[in-house]
């Protein structure tokens, strides 16, 4: 019997097939939806997945608009965050990854309050110098462990990186080691425990799986790539 259109999987159920097949069932994958039509956001949900990331709060805005019958996705966000877009972004996604400072972790703990909101929240930590990228260095974050456990209304669940370009295999695996290092490091000394370890893309996300990923944010790989 010939093989129906409508029976065949789409590209993006093959390839969530190939890259689950490889995956710890204990690693989450967040399917990145940046520049990805709601089409194609609808195809990864028929194949399954419910955690979905956008990294502007705008975009996100009328993406969401657009799925709101698929109520049990959860929302990740990725992207650096305006101080004026946290209350946004507070209404929109449960996740936010991206939390990049202590002026802005402040400020989510207060509209959270506010809002009477706890989103699960992970710190963003720059490990290597690279200007076009947000987030901590492990001298800064180390300072503000005992601001940020006074922050009661965030979940503080982990750490989130993103490599700069240009690294050797050797060096994305030790840098995503590093971060958990660090994530472990903190734990140990009892401010809080980050359990959580944001790390890993369509390029890199093997490497950073095998270095103890609990959540991987995948984009072109899902999707194609981005125009
Ligand atoms: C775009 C983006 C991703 C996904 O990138 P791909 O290379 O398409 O997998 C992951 N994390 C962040 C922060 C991003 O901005």
């Amino acid at each position: 019997m010939p093989i129906t259109q409508e029976s065949a999987p789409s590209p993006i159920a093959q390839r969530l097939e190939v890259i689950r097949a490889n995956l710890p069932t204990s690693v989450r994958l967040i399917a990145v939806t940046k520049q990805v039509g709601v089409e194609a956001v609808r195809e990864a949900y028929a194949a399954g997945v419910r955690d979905f990331a956008e990294n502007q709060v705008q975009s996100a805005e009328a993406k969401q608009a657009e799925l709101q019958d698929l109520t049990d996705i959860t929302w990740h966000l990725i992207g650096h965050l305006q101080s004026n877009k946290a209350k946004k972004a507070l209404e929109l996604f449960e996740w936010i990854h991206s939390c990049d400072s202590l002026a802005l972790a402040e400020k989510l703990d207060r509209l959270a309050g506010e809002l009477d909101k706890s989103p699960q929240v992970c710190l963003q930590v720059k490990l290597l110098p690279d200007p076009s990228k947000f987030g901590w260095s492990e001298a800064q974050l180390w300072q503000a462990l005992d601001r940020l456990a006074q922050l009661s209304h965030l979940q503080i669940q982990g750490l989130m990186t993103i490599l700069p370009l240009g690294l050797t295999d050797a060096e994305m695996l030790h840098t995503f080691q590093s971060l958990k290092t660090l994530a472990t490091q903190i734990s140990n000394q009892g401010t809080f425990s980050l359990p959580h370890l944001s790390m890993g893309m369509s390029q890199d996300y093997p490497l950073a799986v095998a270095a103890g990923a609990t959540m991987i944010r995948l984009g072109s790989i899902i999707f194609g790539d981005r125009p």
